[in-house]
């Protein structure tokens, strides 16, 4: 059996320097500059390996635009500032949101359009898909202009790579990515190091027993803290879509290949590996921004309106158009799909409106 080159490359690192954490052996497989899965291919849609929401309906992304366009509004329409996708994908959720607000007084004239995009293969599509437009690129975070910004993500914090630890008594033992040698190829498996106290992990003695896996991403911690400053200083708003909880609880980490799950150590970088998001760490790393309530993706768009937009849609369809429309609108909403699963989370500056559609919480924290 031929073994996948990355493979080889990741079994001789491990053998110079011991196991890795679960962290590196997502960052080799999802950005190796030469094989990893998002440099080398565009992975979505029905023939790809997932399929997103704003690659199911035009709605999300017109609804989401109306949503920012307001908050700018509410926000006293601030002048320039950067509206900023972060892991875009195809760039069709932008280019839904540019359509919708096209009419939005003042609002294009006042956008510089920024896309985070760490694949040159996505961002080659990108670059058609928003041609008319002139998006600026970067893969830092950190490079976002001073300026108020208005930030929105969809499906990219889940892409960044986590850690995942084992309670064991007060400490905790790291899931880490060792060689397997006990099949009839080399391969990859879990291992657990040593126990150790981790002060960052200190919180989650509390809601967690012996033996109970928890997970942490840094990467997502650090952009959603770059994001927060910006808006608490400059102003702005953020909204971010991804599938998790308020706080994350147990073994989330998966791997997709062909729209079906599979093994993460199977063909290093052929296959999307994600976890769950921790929202609470993202609410809690983004202060001094203010997060809102976590909110369902369904409740969400259903107060933006998007049953009135897919009956006004739907007059224009018929036959298998109009029952794809009505799947699609079932598909984004539904509690069985992916309207519960999906969360949306706001940030904004402390003392501003919250965004359209939100509702600020109680308590931010407990
Ligand atoms: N938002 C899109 C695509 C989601 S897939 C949609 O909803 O359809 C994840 C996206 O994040 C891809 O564009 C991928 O290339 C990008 N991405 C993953 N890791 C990244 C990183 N570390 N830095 C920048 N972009 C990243």
């Amino acid at each position: 059996m031929t073994q996948a080159p990355l493979l080889d490359r990741i079994l001789q690192r491990i053998n110079l320097q011991g196991p890795m954490p679960l962290s590196d052996y997502m960052q080799i497989c999802m950005l190796d500059p030469a094989q990893g899965y998002y440099t080398t291919r565009d992975p979505l849609g029905t023939k790809g390996d997932f399929i997103t929401a704003p690659e199911i309906s035009q709605m999300f992304g017109e609804l989401i635009g109306l949503a920012l366009a307001q908050t700018w509004m509410d926000h006293g329409s601030p002048a320039p500032f950067t509206l900023a996708e972060a892991g875009p994908g195809r760039g069709t959720l932008m280019a839904d949101i540019l359509r919708a607000t096209r009419g939005v007084p003042g609002f294009h004239d006042a956008m510089r359009l920024v896309l985070i995009e760490a694949s040159p293969t996505l961002r080659r599509i990108q670059g058609d898909t928003l041609a008319d437009y002139t998006p600026a690129w970067t893969d830092r975070i950190e490079d976002l202009p001073k300026r108020p910004l208005f930030f929105v993500a969809n499906e990219f914090f889940d892409a960044l790579p986590i850690r995942q630890a084992q309670r064991m008594g007060d400490g905790w033992a790291e899931r880490v990515v060792t060689a397997d040698d006990t099949g009839l190829a080399p391969g990859l498996t879990f291992a657990l190091m040593t126990p150790t106290p981790l002060p960052e992990l200190a919180h989650r003695l509390d809601d967690t027993a012996d033996g109970d896996v928890i997970e942490w991403s840094a990467p997502a911690q650090s952009v959603a803290a770059t994001v927060g400053q910006r808006i608490a200083t400059h102003g702005g708003a953020a909204l971010i879509f991804d599938y998790g909880d308020w706080r994350s609880q147990g073994d989330t980490f998966q791997a997709l290949r062909d729209h079906q799950p599979v093994s993460p150590f199977e063909a290093p970088g052929s296959a999307d590996l994600t976890a769950h998001v921790d929202f609470e760490a993202l609410a809690r790393a983004a202060a001094p921004a203010v997060p809102s309530l976590l909110t369902p993706q369904g409740v969400f768009l259903e107060r933006l309106g998007i049953t009135a937009r897919a009956q006004a849609l739907a007059k224009r369809l018929t036959g298998s158009a109009l029952d794809a429309h009505i799947a699609a609108h079932r598909r984004l909403t539904h509690p069985q799909e992916m309207g519960t699963l999906f969360k949306v989370l706001a940030l904004t500056a402390p003392g501003r409106p919250p965004v359209a559609g939100m509702t600020d919480p109680e308590r931010p924290f407990s």
